[in-house]
């Protein structure tokens, strides 16, 4: 799901590197690209969000016996396609969430690179992996991190799990030199190259308040015991301390292709693309406490998670829309901050949300950010 984006091209990089045959493929509107890894993947299925580029594919590829499928009843076609054993759900937002679930409950492997699925629906869809007996694997390098630390271990020996972070581009520098801050200078992540909204999500930090909430579903684990500590190498990909106070940590040249080959393959390892890590060539590892008054999202996110509820769905809709609105030149960094915190604020929660309670407060999160950066 979403193979056209920077996770899909580099999920399908692996696939094609340990002859893992692919089943279905999704993509939102990126045709000229959906049609070369058609080619040369040859699924079965292909689903495209949008209705207009779905068209242009079907005429694109008439000579290919391929069913084309469109729409979100078309990407949980695609996430339930015949013989595919894993889905990697890598599309961006919370269009994830419905084929993930419909995926979850046929018992599937699901390489979760939507964190925006757990974010949102956490309760519910582990809850369903429970029922169904799908694994939920992590593809989010610090969850596969958390993941390999925590093989073999049991729950009770944790005593906390420690989040890794790149702190961004803008690390390090005081609240007052990003007021100004525009989507060119947020764009330039140091160390990894991801689609738009998961880096201006590291410039604001919001990303790893997701990815707080994220492992605190994933793991079971409260989000006060998880910790976010600044790593500007992004070697360390995160670490567990465990009930003696001994740290396991899991390293690794930042490559992608590793933690979505892992969740490919475990619980065996492969040989990968990654580089190997040559220790001997790094002159330091750092570690430094986030700062929160400069991003105060990170804070926020952990606030909306011990609230619970629908709360983090308000949070990461509220975020989805106000990141957008950013990346159009529409709004200023901190606003992104305080769009995000009025619309959590200003939503109704709900405790123990059914599925549509999520997808309405996703809505109604959107709709209030839009509305309120447009009368501002
Ligand atoms: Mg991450």
């Amino acid at each position: 799901m979403g193979s056209t984006g920077s996770i899909g091209r580099q999920t399908l990089e692996v696939a094609e590197s340990l002859d893992i045959p692919v089943r279905a493929l999704s993509a939102r509107s990126n045709i000229k690209l959906l049609e070369e890894q058609i080619r040369k993947f040859k699924p079965a299925v292909a689903a495209v969000l949008e209705q207009g580029p779905a068209a242009d594919l079907k005429a694109r590829v008439r000579d290919l016996d391929l069913s084309i499928v469109t729409g979100m009843d078309g990407l949980i076609d695609a996430a339930c396609v015949d013989g595919a054993g894993t889905v990697v759900t890598a599309v961006v937002g919370a269009d994830g969430l419905l084929p993930t679930l419909a995926a979850t409950d046929m018992g599937r492997r699901i390489a979760l690179a939507n964190k925006e699925t757990l974010v949102c629906a956490g309760a519910l869809v582990m809850e369903r992996a429970r029922q169904s007996g799908a694994e939920i694997l992590p593809v989010d390098s610090e969850h596969s991190a958390l993941f390999q630390c925590l093989r073999g271990r049991h729950m009770s020996e944790v005593k906390n799990l420690l989040l890794t972070a790149s702190g961004g581009p803008f690390r390090g520098k005081p609240r007052a030199a990003l007021i100004n801050a525009t989507p060119e200078m947020a764009l330039r992540h140091p160390n990894w190259s991801m689609g738009k909204k998961v880096t201006i999500d590291s410039a604001t930090m919001m990303n790893k308040g997701l990815e707080v909430i994220e492992a605190s579903h994933l793991f079971s684990v409260a989000a006060q015991r998880i910790k976010v500590l600044d790593h500007p190498e992004s070697i360390v990909h995160s670490m567990v301390e465990f009930s003696d106070n001994s740290i396991i940590a899991q390293l690794a040249c930042p490559d992608m292709r590793l933690p979505i080959q892992y969740a490919l393959t475990y619980p065996h390892r492969e040989p990968s693309l990654a580089a190997g890590l040559d220790l001997s060539e790094l002159s330091a590892l750092t570690f430094y406490k986030p700062d929160f008054d400069a991003f105060p999202c990170l804070a926020l996110a952990y606030e909306t998670a011990r609230t619970g509820g629908t709360a983090c769905a308000a949070l990461n809709g509220a975020n989805e829309a106000a990141v957008g609105l950013f990346i159009k030149g529409g709004i200023s960094f901190y606003d992104i901050y305080e769009l995000v915190h009025a619309a959590v604020d200003n939503i109704k929660n709900i405790e123990n949300p059914s599925l549509e309670d999520i997808i309405a407060t996703d809505e109604s999160a959107k709709r209030f950010v839009f509305e309120r950066a447009g009368r501002a």
